[in-house]
């Protein structure tokens, strides 16, 4: 068997070695510290820490790269902060239609918003630029900067817990993304944190 984190071969029945499990335990712990210093408003910059602690971290980067299963998608010069692996993801945008109104039988566009789920199982990576969403055999890229909006709803009656985001568009409307997980609802909290702490952008949760 190959070791899920280093790649390298780690013996019969076995998924990894010790040495990189604990080394790897140890590097995500620096990071949830970072991220929660971040979100309890005690540290200015999020990003430069967690990349800091990516550089001297050799192990953390490769597990990081072998949990994503379309690296090739992922920009060369891009440093890998962070994998949420196996997100349901959703784009609510709106899509212009054609109706017919008034006397003269013109034709007007009417903004028609509507949701598409993307995936099910979909891979968020977020690297120093940007955000990328890997779903099956196709990738949508986000860099930092398109993004205007994030923000986070709370689980309701029979709808779990979802991060959604926000990204640059010409239309009145917002061109959002829905992402959560029905079972590791813990998941979409995950996101909004690493995505605020990434961008710097302060959440505020009323
Ligand atoms: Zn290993």
């Amino acid at each position: 068997m190959k070791c899920s984190i280093c790649g390298q071969q780690c013996g019969l029945f076995k998924s990894y070695h010790e040495d990189c499990k604990s080394a790897m335990i140890m590097a995500a712990t620096k990071i949830y510290s970072i991220i929660n210093r971040y979100e309890n408003g005690n540290l200015a910059c999020g990003k430069m820490e967690m990349i800091e602690l990516i550089k001297n971290e050799p192990l953390y980067r490769m597990y990081l790269m072998n949990q994503i299963s379309g690296k090739d998608q992922i920009y060369n010069n891009e440093i890998i902060l962070y994998v949420e692996k196996n997100v349901a993801v959703s784009e609510q945008k709106n899509r212009c239609t054609m109706v017919r109104t008034g006397y003269r039988w013109e034709r007007k566009p009417v903004w028609n918003p509507s949701s598409v789920l993307l995936s099910d199982s979909a891979d968020m990576v977020f690297t120093d630029k940007a955000v990328y969403l890997l779903l099956m055999g196709s990738s949508m890229r986000y860099p930092y900067g398109k993004i205007v909006n994030i923000g986070y709803n709370d689980e309701k009656f029979m709808c779990p817990p979802e991060v959604f985001f926000d990204v640059k568009t010409t239309s009145p409307f917002p061109h959002r993304f829905f992402v959560w997980n029905k079972y590791q609802k813990e998941k979409a909290e995950k996101v909004k944190q690493v995505l605020s702490c990434i961008m710097g952008y302060k959440y505020m949760q009323w």
